[in-house]
């Protein structure tokens, strides 16, 4: 226990034991569960998540911290450490291999990489039940935001438009060894059912959420003009000279449909 945090990658190790059983609870895991970790670091969340599920797989980018996690796993339960950076496990081939359609995804996120490895999720949200994650509080009220407030913007769209977004409890810097200087927040993210997904092209979607936030300022007509015309906008019913943070994320599918 106690290596030193290494900054870089992004370590803030949770201390404080309630917090610990809160998120613990919040998932509660079963006995049958596939949980993957991403960052396990010293085990604060791994250990009592092996001791409820039985076995577990954690994605962990430190080398230093694996002999230790694995040591202080012995006798607790099957734990699986994969070497690797998360944005690189393909965890929909991950599911498969665990023998489930979906695997329960955890974590006390690296907060230097937490938007790159929510969209990589999203991309795999067809392997996923569910997701719980802590992030900074800041992102998770990004992720749950709703159109026309003012943290409205891409990772609000795009989260939405696969998961269920919901935030759950936040959580002091004091919790964490070395606190971080932002509050942090544990949030629940359910991917949509198949017959609740949209069925528009997800780069298209993509491109157009990308494209209409890149400055928040411009109207719609003037943030999409390489990618779609007024007459074109307004044939989905929507106001060209509006701003993309009055949009519903459905908006966007309806756009993302337009003939190109
Ligand atoms: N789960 C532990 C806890 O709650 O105390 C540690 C959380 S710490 C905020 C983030 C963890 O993610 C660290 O263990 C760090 O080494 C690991 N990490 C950083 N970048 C990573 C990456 N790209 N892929 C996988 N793990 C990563």
């Amino acid at each position: 226990m106690n290596a030193r945090p290494k900054k870089s990658f992004g370590q803030h190790f949770l201390h404080e034991k309630r917090y610990i059983e809160r998120i613990v609870s919040a998932i509660g895991p079963r006995a049958d569960d596939r949980v993957v970790e991403i960052g396990p670091g010293e085990g604060a969340l791994t250990l009592p998540l092996l001791a409820a599920a039985g076995r577990l797989t954690a994605i962990e980018l430190d080398t230093d911290l694996i002999p230790g996690l694995q040591a202080r796993a012995d006798g607790i339960g099957t734990l699986e450490i994969i070497h690797a950076d998360v944005l690189k496990v393909d965890l929909s081939a991950l599911a498969q291999r665990l023998g489930v359609p979906r695997v329960r995804l955890a974590g006390n996120l690296p907060y230097y990489i937490s938007s790159p490895i929510l969209f990589h999720c999203v991309d795999h949200a067809a392997a996923i039940e569910d997701m719980h994650f802590m992030l900074q509080k800041e992102v998770v009220d990004r992720m749950a935001a709703e159109p026309g407030s003012k943290v409205y913007g891409r990772l609000s769209v795009m989260l939405q438009l696969a998961c269920r977004v919901e935030p759950l409890f936040t959580v002091p810097p004091g919790a964490f060894r070395p606190p971080p200087k932002v509050d942090s927040a544990v949030v629940r993210l359910v991917p949509l059912a198949a017959h609740e997904r949209h069925d528009a092209d997800p780069q298209r979607v993509h491109a157009i959420v990308k494209a209409a936030f890149a400055q928040r300022r411009k109207t719609l007509s003037n943030g999409l003009k390489t990618l779609l015309d007024s007459e074109a906008i307004a044939s989905a019913g929507i106001d060209p000279r509006t701003r993309a943070e009055t949009l519903a994320p459905e908006d966007f599918v309806r756009l993302a449909k337009l003939p190109i």
